[in-house]
């Protein structure tokens, strides 16, 4: 599954100078869930480590929405949403971090999960570590059990493993 997957990305992966800040490498991956047969394999490939261990699968906005949403599905579970600042319309949990290009704020709702859920946390990228952190922290004030962290790919050169010492995280594929 995993060998799939990677092939997949090393073949539709685009890598974009300066995006959308001078100095980011960007790794755009919007053509690997675009191929219908990638897709697939990089959905059953991210939620494959953690099999049989989550009740719900949570999303960080944007791309990590695709994701779990489709790791849901497949798998039988419940889907959590993770959004930007300002985007949940009941009561929040709220949690401010850094980002390579900038600074943000994620959110939950303080009432979409039932206390001591089991929860696999995905995004498509892995870089500082500072948006996956955040969401964690949100799940644990949620009272929910992070059961672990999936992503397509990690950045490796920058940390996001220290910053989520202590959590479950694997990636799909690690590069420079
Ligand atoms: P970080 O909080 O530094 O781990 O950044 C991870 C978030 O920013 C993820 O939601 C990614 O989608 C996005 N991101 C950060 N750096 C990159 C990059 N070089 N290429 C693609 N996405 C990135």
């Amino acid at each position: 599954l995993a060998l799939r997957a990677r092939e997949a990305l090393g073949r539709l992966t685009a890598v974009v100078p300066d995006f959308p800040s001078p100095g980011i490498l960007f790794r755009d991956l919007t053509p690997v869930f675009s191929d219908a047969e990638a897709f697939h394999a990089v959905v059953d490939a991210i939620s494959e480590p953690f099999a049989g261990t989550f009740d719900a699968v949570a999303g960080v906005e944007a791309r990590g929405f695709l994701l779990a949403a489709a790791v849901a599905y497949a798998t039988g579970t419940g889907v959590v949403t993770i959004r930007k600042a300002g985007k949940l319309p009941r009561a929040v949990y709220s949690e401010s971090y850094d980002l390579e290009y900038g600074q943000a704020a994620l959110e939950i709702h303080q009432s979409d999960l039932p206390a001591g859920a089991r929860v696999l946390v995905l995004d498509d990228v892995l870089a500082t570590g500072g948006t996956l952190a955040a969401a964690c922290a949100l799940l644990d004030r949620a009272g929910a059990a992070v059961v672990g962290c999936g992503v397509v790919l990690e950045l490796g050169a920058l940390g996001g493993r220290t910053a989520l010492a202590g959590r479950t995280v694997h990636a799909l594929e690690i590069v420079r």
